[in-house]
């Protein structure tokens, strides 16, 4: 029935990686695909290219990606500790445990682009939500209608 590729609906956790628009999981939400073109890395386009929606849905809308980022650089601690303690080990008569706070440092630091588009594109997904029929054209109105705000900023 849905031989059309355009009805298929993308993964979720796919399009989040590949910072897609959240309307229609296939549009990039940035206009630089490489997240180490340090200067563009956070450009985004007005609209998704490929559905029309909004991409800053409200004026100031990433300021709360703040509280995503935080979370996603806790589980990158949480995963190197994880990994440092399987793989080299702890223990309190060296300081093993020095070494993998540098290492977790810096390994936050070159992550830190990655990271940062994530957080948008995962806060954009918060608040917009797939729709099927995003084909359609962008939503009514100024592009905000299919966001989901009630006041709650
Ligand atoms: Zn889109």
């Amino acid at each position: 029935m849905c031989a059309d590729k355009n009805h298929e609906k993308p993964n979720l956790l796919k399009s989040l990686l590949g910072n897609k628009c959240a309307r229609c999981r296939r549009g990039s939400i940035y206009t630089t695909k490489n997240p180490y073109d340090l200067k563009n890395c956070l450009k985004m386009p007005d609209r998704c290219p490929v559905c029309g929606q909004q991409v800053e849905v409200e004026v100031g809308f990433y300021y709360g990606t703040g509280y995503v980022s935080y979370a996603l650089s806790i589980a990158v601690c949480v995963a190197s500790l994880i990994a440092w303690w399987l793989f080299i080990g702890f223990s309190i008569y060296d300081n093993r445990i020095f070494w993998w706070l540098g290492v977790n440092a810096v390994l936050l630091l070159i992550l830190q682009p990655m990271l940062m588009r994530w957080s948008r594109t995962i806060w954009m997904a918060f608040f917009v939500y797939y729709d099927n029929d995003w084909h359609k054209g962008p939503p009514e109105g100024t592009g905000r209608a299919n966001a989901t705000f009630k006041g709650a900023m």
